[in-house]
């Protein structure tokens, strides 16, 4: 799998609209103090359905959406989007070569809603959509600030969680606890 494009609007400090291609190979952001960088990898990290808050830097998941500043009202929704790119061997049920638009929106009081293609979905699929092909909201492909001082510093089982993410089986545990619950 890999990702094409982000676009994202309303979020953090992205307040217009805005869209980057991602190119292949390794990318990085540079930019000044508080241009927006952890803000850019935080958007990517919240539409593959991260759920906590705490780690995208707010005390609830409503604090994505931009607050405003002095010169500029606060925005009533955030809403970011990924092209991605399927190649057969990703896994999951739609194990082929493909494109795919994953979008997550959030509006104030009404809380996140999820599109694979414009089809609404819960968090559930879009979690194992990039569980399976290996990535996800907590990938090592995604190198956030702090994250190498994190991983020298893990426990064995959080150590353990890293390794699964990166083999691509995590999704086996979400399928597994779910299968044990029907
Ligand atoms: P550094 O180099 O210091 O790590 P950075 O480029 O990673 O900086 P970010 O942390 O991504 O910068 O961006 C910080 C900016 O985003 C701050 O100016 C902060 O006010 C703004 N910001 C964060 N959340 C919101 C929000 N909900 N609404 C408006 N602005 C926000
Ligand atoms: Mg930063």
């Amino acid at each position: 799998m890999r990702i094409r494009r982000l676009k994202l609007g309303g979020f953090k400090s992205f307040v217009e609209p805005a869209e980057l291609r991602i190119e292949p190979g390794l990318t990085g952001v540079v930019g000044p103090n508080g241009c927006g960088k952890s803000n850019l990898l935080e958007a990517i990290r919240w539409v593959m359905g991260e759920g906590s808050p705490k780690s995208l830097r707010g005390g609830g998941m409503e604090d994505v959406i931009f607050a405003g500043t002095a010169t500029r009202p606060p925005r009533d929704f955030a809403e970011v989007s990924l092209l991605i790119e399927r190649q057969a061997g990703d896994g999951g049920d739609e194990d082929a070569d493909g494109e795919s638009e994953v979008t997550r929106r959030i509006e104030r009081g009404a809380g996140s809603a999820y599109r694979i293609d414009g089809r609404d979905v819960r968090q559930k699929d879009v979690a194992l959509l990039f569980a399976d092909a290996a990535t996800g909201a907590h990938s090592p492909a995604l190198v956030s600030q702090g994250r190498i001082g994190a991983v020298i510093a893990a426990k064995p089982v959080e150590r353990r969680q890293m390794l699964e993410e990166a083999a691509g089986i995590s999704g086996l545990h979400a399928r597994r606890k779910d299968a044990e619950q029907k």
